[in-house]
């Protein structure tokens, strides 16, 4: 089966705690703080694999998941990085944010392999945070938490001509004449509702590639819309070729033709109905003479707009170097690039949970002493430079705006009272 198209869920690693433990060694009966850091959790990766040319291995297996970090040891032994995650997927997939559909990676032209979500950092050990009123320190940094996202990968194709018009004006025809597949994307021939890729070769290697997206139109004969699921397959390429039935052997007007799907690609993406047009005036060894010139008046109605109009015969082969060396002139003065999709949602910076968990307790061991922690405060410490009078000023009304002065107040706190949260301490004055 042909899947063009998956969801799946993929989750990096938790960096590994950062661990708490004191030297012991004979004769010394308080030793300091060895408590070693934690290992980073895995990435999540994805990876261009050119053997590749559908997502049917994301139909079978949906989730994810990198290996988290390691807790840190004692004897200041550091824990091991969680394992990386790589995803392989065809050339031409597209990543993106499941509910906003926003462009995380364009998997094509050099992007082989790009991370989607970074694996948490370890947490330091204890080792780190004796200071000279602080010896004993009991308190190691949590590991960052692991990010979670559910993503839509979507195949785009890769051609530079897209192929398009109502069925059986002979789109398949002229794709077989004039194209040799590409074994390597022989697959897509699987369904008839995938498009077909084949390679125009012009005289000095100046070829080019077509696909003929059967879908487009189909769906609107059957009343189930114009078929939208197959217009993101031409909106890689450079240029579009409208294909007629310039005799009307089925009683379609040709120019109506043109002018319907322009609408439907205008309603899918304003940019794809500006790309440069060629018409394929086709059957025209089919027309019969009654006096009015179909081709004629095509040229009237689209030549002053730009759109040139080639009369062919895809069976016959009449015609047809025309229209092909004329396309090969127009891609010519288009940009060499490829269309690839910019980046619109950055995961390591979206992904900052905002409900992240907090604790206010009274300490057990210190007297007048008050313990914040958990993975918020954790964040915030991480972004904040509490030596700059801007970083300090967010800090204070960070404290404000979480409530969390407020909780220490209802925790009991004094002023004088000392509030530490991991490594950092102060008093407490109103
Ligand atoms: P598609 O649905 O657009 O892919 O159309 P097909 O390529 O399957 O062609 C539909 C019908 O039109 C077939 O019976 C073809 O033989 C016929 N056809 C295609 N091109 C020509 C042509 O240039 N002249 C004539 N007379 N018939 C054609
Ligand atoms: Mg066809």
């Amino acid at each position: 089966m042909f899947a063009d198209r998956a969801k799946i869920f993929i989750r990096s690693g938790k960096g590994g705690d950062g661990h708490v433990s004191f030297r012991r060694e004979l004769f010394v009966p308080n030793g300091g703080p060895d408590g070693g850091d934690g290992g980073k959790g895995g990435d999540v990766i994805f990876e261009v694999d050119e053997g590749l040319n559908t997502l049917y291995d994301f139909r079978h297996k949906r989730k994810f998941s990198a290996q988290d970090g390691e807790q840190g040891g004692k004897r200041r032994c550091h824990g091991g990085n969680g394992k990386d995650i790589v995803l392989k997927v065809p050339p031409g997939t597209v990543i993106k944010e499941a509910e906003s559909g926003k462009v995380i990676a364009d998997m094509s032209g050099d992007n082989v392999r790009q991370v989607v979500l970074t694996g948490g950092k370890g947490g330091l050990g204890n080792m780190h945070f004796a200071t000279s009123t602080m010896q004993v320190p009991k308190y190691a940094q949590p590991g960052q938490s692991a990010k979670e996202l559910w993503v839509s990968l979507e195949l785009k194709v890769i051609a530079d001509v897209g192929l398009v018009g109502f069925p059986n004006v002979g789109k398949s025809t002229l794709l077989s004449r004039v194209t040799n597949a590409r074994p390597k994307i022989a697959n897509y021939h699987f369904t008839t509702l995938s498009p077909n890729l084949g390679v125009v070769d012009l005289e000095g290697g100046r070829g080019f590639v077509i696909a003929d997206i059967p879908g487009l139109i189909e769906g609107a004969s059957e009343g189930v819309g114009l078929g939208h699921e197959f217009l993101r397959h031409i909106e890689r390429t450079k240029a579009i070729i409208h294909m007629v039935d310039a005799a009307s052997t089925e009683g379609r007007d040709p120019i109506d033709d043109i002018h319907k799907i322009n609408s439907e690609l205008a309603a899918y993406n304003e940019e794809l109905a500006n790309r440069p047009q060629v018409i394929a005036a086709n059957k025209i060894d089919a027309i019969y003479d009654d006096g009015q010139d179909p081709v004629a008046r095509l040229k009237e109605e689209f030549e002053p707009k730009g759109i040139r109009v080639f009369p062919i015969s895809a069976v016959s082969g009449q015609g047809l170097s025309e229209l092909l060396y004329y396309v090969r002139e127009l891609l010519d003065t288009l940009p060499a690039e490829d269309v690839i999709f910019e980046p619109e949602y950055f995961p390591d910076e979206v992904l900052i949970e905002e409900n992240l968990p907090y604790t206010v307790t009274k300490s057990a061991e210190e007297e007048n002493t008050y313990i914040v922690e958990g993975p918020k405060i954790e964040k915030m410490l991480g972004y904040t430079n509490l030596d700059s009078e801007k970083g300090f000023a967010f800090f204070q009304k960070f404290l404000k705006d979480t409530g969390i002065l407020d909780e220490l107040e209802a925790a009991g706190i004094q002023e004088g009272d000392t509030v530490r949260m991991y490594g950092l301490q102060f008093d407490y004055y109103k």
